[in-house]
């Protein structure tokens, strides 16, 4: 079995991460080139480990001798600088960066748990029959509903696999 694990609202509290960029550089997230977030980070010494979510790095431990394989979908410099400045990395037996959709991907799904907050990124793994999927209900799409019989959790101290 492997465990597929989410980075952003997942480990990551991206929102607040975001709202650190906006208030550093006085721009919408919006107008900020991505490319330039690692820079402005340096620059404002902002520390990344900061933006993890209290519970992620005691799952991580709990789970680190299982195999784990961080799940990102997102740019891949951009999701690379986070994963690096958060010092994750060490915990998991792969990382998979991907721009297409988390359920388009050369992986066995059968053999998977994942741990996503995001609803259609769930949608997309749920085609491919899973094992489970264990939605964290927390961050920017927490309020979407979906209509899945799957379990939801709001932090990653709920889990017990
Ligand atoms: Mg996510």
């Amino acid at each position: 079995m492997v465990i597929y694990v989410d980075f952003d609202h997942t480990l990551f509290n991206t929102t607040a991460f975001v709202r650190k960029m906006e208030e550093v550089t006085n721009k919408k997230i919006s107008d900020i080139d991505i490319k330039s977030i690692p820079e402005i980070s340096e620059k404002n010494k902002i520390d990344l480990k900061e933006f993890l979510y209290e519970d992620s790095i005691p799952f991580l431990e709990k789970y680190k001798d299982y195999n784990l394989v961080l799940l990102t979908k997102g740019n891949y410099e951009y999701q690379e600088f986070k994963i690096l400045k958060t010092n994750i990395s060490k915990y998991f037996k792969e990382k998979i960066i991907t721009e297409k959709e988390k359920g388009d991907l050369e992986i066995d799904y059968q053999k998977g748990i994942f741990i996503d907050d995001n609803p259609r990124e769930i949608e997309s793994i749920m085609k491919n029959s899973p094992y489970l999927v264990i939605r964290m209900k927390r961050g920017k799409y927490k309020d979407i509903e979906i209509d899945l019989d799957i379990e939801n959790v709001s932090s990653l101290s709920e889990i017990n696999l």
